[in-house]
């Protein structure tokens, strides 16, 4: 089942409440008008009484029953407030009782159970009357008097109290309730804008954003909080379209080369060795777009959490070992002074495969862009708590306002040239990121026609324990 709005739940649960307070608040003022009515109906029979005992004790006290009979009679017999009294002597003997007990007798007690005054609500022959019974001291004898007061009009008051009581509370629980939902559905009806915005956006329009609140609440905080996340969900997503895009584009060239190739060398018959030509032009297409692919896959990979290093402690030293093994060969071949200065055991953790393809990188980029004759060194330093290793060549350099951008992705200073040397402008992409996962730093600094210094710092690690030796 569909649960029903905030708005609608949130007006449920005000009604509810309101509707025990009403109940409460009403039964409360009812009882407590209806203790106060007879509260007063209470006090005016105390007052018979006293005006009983008072009556009785200006009466001589030897006067005999009938004598007594005969007083009270004579005084209360017209008297309102004789209208429901009867009295009795000590003895038992009755002095007066009014005509209304006499159709209607009263018995609110048993006469030896009341020490304190007994008051009683009953209704008698169809109206709500109010009695007390007690037993009072005058000149010297002790007289039991019951007496009596309708209560028609408390009654009356009491049932029309109820009445607007009961109707009023349907108006003002519907009252309420309009009232409740009115409040629920301003207090949000942000939420609802922020809803039919939310579902309008898309890929194509992904720089929309939620309507700012300025309301200081938490609805606005999250529209905030959402906005923010649809900038970084924005900037990720430019990021990816835009990799997208220059991966494309970066492939057409080979492809169209490689075609070009192709087509020309098949409009006419060649000879053998011009056929060789074309095929070799071809495979070095070929070569480097497998190389830019793989680059590629590389950051996406990283991009998507895929790319997983295999983070142990690792020799750096024995890496780079290996890796000026590999560039000598270049070096000679490129007619290129090549030296490599390194630093006996430094110990970082990290991927070896990729700490390779680091310096790979650096140098071939250091091969590519200085001419010969012309110098590449490297080198590797251990400092207190990293270690340092350099790339330096002697060759064209980099002007200053194209240093902070050479790490962004496909940005090539020169567009031609590096194509020329193979490069997509993805290689010290990778090495940054490379040295990021290492949680090292890469920085450069060059000069024009003067050469480029790069250099990579990579926290050093405890060099781990010493192999037991077998005897
Ligand atoms: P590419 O594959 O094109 O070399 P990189 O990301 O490795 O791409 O380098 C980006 C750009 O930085 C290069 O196109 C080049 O212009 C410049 N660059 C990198 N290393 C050097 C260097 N050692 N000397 C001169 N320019 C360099």
């Amino acid at each position: 089942m569909k649960r029903p709005s905030i708005g609608v739940r949130l007006t449920l649960w005000y009604l509810a409440i309101f509707a025990v307070a009403q109940v409460a608040f009403g039964a409360g003022m009812w009882f407590l008008l209806r203790h106060h009515l007879y509260d007063l109906a209470d006090d005016n029979l105390e007052g018979q009484i006293e005006d009983l005992r008072n009556f009785m004790e200006a009466q001589k006290k030897n006067a005999s029953i009938a004598k007594l009979q005969e007083e009270v009679a004579e005084a209360y017999l017209l008297e309102h407030s004789g209208d429901y009294l009867e009295l009795y002597a000590e003895n038992g003997a009755l002095l007066y009782r009014a005509a209304f007990l006499q159709d209607h007798p009263v018995s609110l007690v048993a006469p030896d159970q009341f020490r304190k005054p007994v008051f009683r609500s009953l209704w008698i022959g169809g109206r709500p009357f109010r009695f007390t019974v007690r037993r009072f001291a005058a000149n010297g004898h002790v007289y039991t008097a019951t007496t009596g007061i309708p209560m028609d009009d408390e009654v009356e008051t009491l049932g029309l109290f109820r009445t607007y009581l009961l109707m009023f509370a349907p108006l003002l629980f519907l009252v309420a309730a309009g009232g409740g939902y009115w409040l629920s559905r301003r207090a949000l009806s942000p939420v609802d804008e922020l809803v039919r915005t939310a579902r309008d956006i898309n890929g194509v329009n992904l720089n929309s954003r939620l309507p700012k609140l300025t309301s200081g609440d938490e609805l606005q905080r999250l529209s905030d909080t959402l906005n923010e996340m649809l900038d970084r969900i924005e900037t990720a997503f430019l990021r990816v379209t835009q990799f997208t895009a220059d991966a494309s584009h970066e492939l057409r060239t080979p492809v169209s080369l490689i075609r070009t190739e192709a087509e020309l060398a098949l409009r006419r018959s060649r000879t053998d060795a011009e056929y060789k030509e074309a095929l070799r032009n071809i495979l070095l297409e070929a070569e480097r777009t497998t190389g830019l692919v793989q680059q590629l896959l590389s950051l996406a990979r990283a991009d998507s959490g895929r790319e997983t290093l295999h983070m142990q402690s690792t020799n750096l030293a024995e890496i780079m070992h290996a890796v000026e093994e590999s560039w000598r060969q270049v070096a000679q071949i490129r007619n290129l002074h090549f030296s490599a200065t390194i630093a006996e055991e430094s110990f970082i953790v990290g991927d070896s495969t990729a700490l390779r393809r680091l310096a790979d990188l650096l140098l071939d980029n250091a091969f590519k862009y200085t001419p010969s004759p012309g110098t590449v060194s490297l080198k590797l330093e251990r400092k207190t708590d990293s270690v340092m290793m350099t790339v330096q060549d002697s060759g064209i350099g980099i002007a200053e306002e194209e240093l902070p951008r050479i790490f962004d992705r496909f940005y090539r200073v020169d567009k031609a040239r590096s194509r020329e040397q193979g490069g997509a402008g993805l290689g010290l992409a990778i090495a940054k990121w490379i040295v990021t996962q290492h949680r090292g730093s890469i920085s450069v600094e060059s000069h024009p026609s003067q050469g480029s210094l790069f250099r990579v710092e990579l926290p050093l690690s405890v060099a781990p324990a010493p192999k037991p030796v077998l005897a």
